[in-house]
């Protein structure tokens, strides 16, 4: 027997019409290449999105579900795009502008972008690109210069304020998002209207992002980067204020202290980066309560400096752009209140629990399938998961048993243990496990315990081929103050501490920096490339 409930569609619409209804005097706040603020509030967004739609839809070249392309930093143009074109039927591809132009031309082509449309940001790079790829329509903002192409103030301007919002179902494409291709060519995945409010209102759960009504939200994940992780709809659907950073590397320390950031959002590397910054204190930071971090593991170490010396709680997400991307968040519950500050950075170091509506399961390959393997926090295996907002196939590539299982589980690449309590922790991605003797070793757990030492800034281990071994590890460093002693010996007997002998990487290489993907993930590939050719065992083993 049906239930006899409405069959109410769930679309990005009610997101938008909420937050008009009911939050309209909240604020974005976009930090423009001049380094003034540019700021409006909600209704003034909508008006502009609902001028956009009916633009969009005067274009002429747009059918519904026909993708079109952004090619922007953090900026209130792009949030009226994140709405504007799932809204109108369209599909919103954002496209990473930190790959290459060939790289991106595969992309633009596979997903037939009909538009595009161009932050004045990145104009210069974006006509390398426009070269290769046959687009019908690049419309450009923020951008003083004169360009053969439409503007879109002049397509806002001279648009119709009224429009119905076109969105056949809730099951219609709504975005199109490309992994960031971290170990091998980027994968695009489509979300549909449905999925991304499910996902909106699961990660708005208080032990999840937990945003309120009272926060402003910085989104310093890029917005072609799965979706900012969610934030423009979160933040909106919360009623939060909004803070983005535009397209310029900016002072971090001081867009918080100028605009009152709650909650912010990035990759580890950024976190790292800007901590000595925060911790001069030079501004004031109090507002800052909360950072959601993710799309590599957060070290414990760096959890402790924020938790201890700055007081902002730290949350250690886990997500793919396949699951929209959030599939884990490690918080505290309430029997670990009177753990030691030490054990509560261990958990919290831990990927996390899955959010609900996510199912995890830990898995090793048989000859027949897969048995599922215990949850005890020390077996590791496959990590597969399913959810009502994650992929169920790749965009454009039929799907095959090497991403998905034959009961519908998606194989993430990642290998993890899960702990009694539902912790996850990533051990490697299975790419990225070092198997040295027939044994596996953990570069992220090499990693985790490098960035302990008071020297380490930053910390990445590789595989590197061995005619005895097959592997062995490599560490790779930066540091933020110089070591004394031999950096070998140092290094060595540092993990010594916590690791088997066949475990410590022979060689340990210091260098000005690490080399980082399109979005700020250590660029392992890379490293490999540059060190993998090496005649290992006859260099020197310090930098
Ligand atoms: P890519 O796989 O190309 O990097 P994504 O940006 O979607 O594309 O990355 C998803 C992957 O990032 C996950 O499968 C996992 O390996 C890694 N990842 C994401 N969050 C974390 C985290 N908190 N800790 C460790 N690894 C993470």
């Amino acid at each position: 027997m049906h239930g006899l409930m409405m069959n109410y569609p769930l679309t990005l619409a009610q997101v938008l019409e909420h937050a008009r209804h009911i939050h309209s005097s909240k604020r974005v706040t976009t930090l423009l290449p001049d380094q003034t603020f540019h700021s409006y509030d909600y209704t003034t967004l909508y008006e502009r999105v609902k001028r956009l739609a009916n633009a969009i839809t005067q274009l002429g070249v747009i059918q519904p579900g026909d993708r079109v392309g952004t090619y922007a930093s953090n900026t209130y143009q792009h949030l009226e795009l994140y709405y504007a074109l799932p809204c109108s039927g369209a599909v919103l591809h954002p496209l990473n502008v930190r790959l290459t132009a060939v790289q991106l031309a595969r992309i633009v082509q596979e997903a037939e972008d009909k538009v595009i449309f161009v932050d004045g940001a990145f104009t210069d790079q974006f006509d390398e690109l426009r070269k290769k790829i046959e687009c019908e329509q690049i419309v450009h903002f923020n951008t003083s210069s004169a360009h053969p192409s439409v503007a879109y103030e002049q397509l806002i301007s001279e648009a119709d304020p009224i429009y119905s919002w076109d969105i056949p179902d809730e099951n219609w494409a709504m975005g199109l998002c490309y992994t960031s291709g971290t170990q091998g060519e980027p994968r695009g995945v489509l979300y549909t209207h449905r999925s991304m409010f499910l996902h909106t209102l699961a990660v708005n759960q208080a032990d999840v992002f937990g945003l309120t009504e009272m926060d402003i939200v910085m989104p310093l994940v890029p917005m072609f980067h799965a979706m900012a992780w969610g934030l423009p709809y979160a933040s909106m659907f919360a009623g939060a204020d909004m803070v983005l950073p535009g397209a310029k590397s900016v002072c971090i320390a001081d867009l918080i202290a100028e605009t009152g950031v709650t909650v912010a959002a990035g990759v580890p590397t950024i976190w790292a980066k800007v901590y000595p910054e925060l911790s001069e204190r030079k501004r004031d930071i109090s507002t800052l309560r909360r950072l959601i971090v993710g799309g590599e593991a957060m070290p414990s170490a760096l959890i402790e400096a924020y938790e201890k010396n700055l007081g902002v709680e730290i949350c250690h997400a886990w997500g793919m752009t396949e699951m929209s991307p959030t599939g884990t968040f490690s918080k505290l519950r309430g029997a670990h209140q009177n753990l030691s500050d030490a054990e509560k950075w261990r958990i919290k170091a831990k990927q996390g629990q899955p959010i609900p509506g996510v199912e995890l399961r830990l898995a090793a390959e048989t000859s027949n399938g897969f048995t599922k393997l215990p949850w005890d926090g020390e077996v590791s295996g496959e990590l597969q998961v399913r959810s009502p907002w994650t992929a169920s196939r790749y965009y454009n590539i039929e799907p095959t048993t090497e991403h998905f299982t034959p009961d519908g589980w998606l194989r993430t690449g990642d290998i993890a243990t899960v702990d009694i309590d539902g912790y996850m922790q990533i051990v490697d991605r299975a790419k990225a496990l070092i198997r040295s003797g027939g044994e596996s070793i953990s570069s992220v757990a090499l990693e985790a315990s490098l960035l302990k030492h008071p020297s380490v800034l930053e910390a990445a281990v590789i595989g590197v081929p061995d005619e005895e071994w097959g592997e062995r590890p490599l560490a790779v460093v930066t540091l933020s103050q110089p070591i004394r002693a031999d950096i070998s010996d140092t290094f060595k007997q540092h993990l010594a501490v916590e690791f088997p002998k066949f475990w410590i990487p022979d060689r340990f290489v210091v260098v000005d920096e690490i080399p980082k993907t399109s979005v700020g993930k250590s660029d392992k590939r890379a490293i490999l490339e540059q060190f993998a050719s090496e005649n290992l065992r006859d260099r020197s083993s310090a930098a």
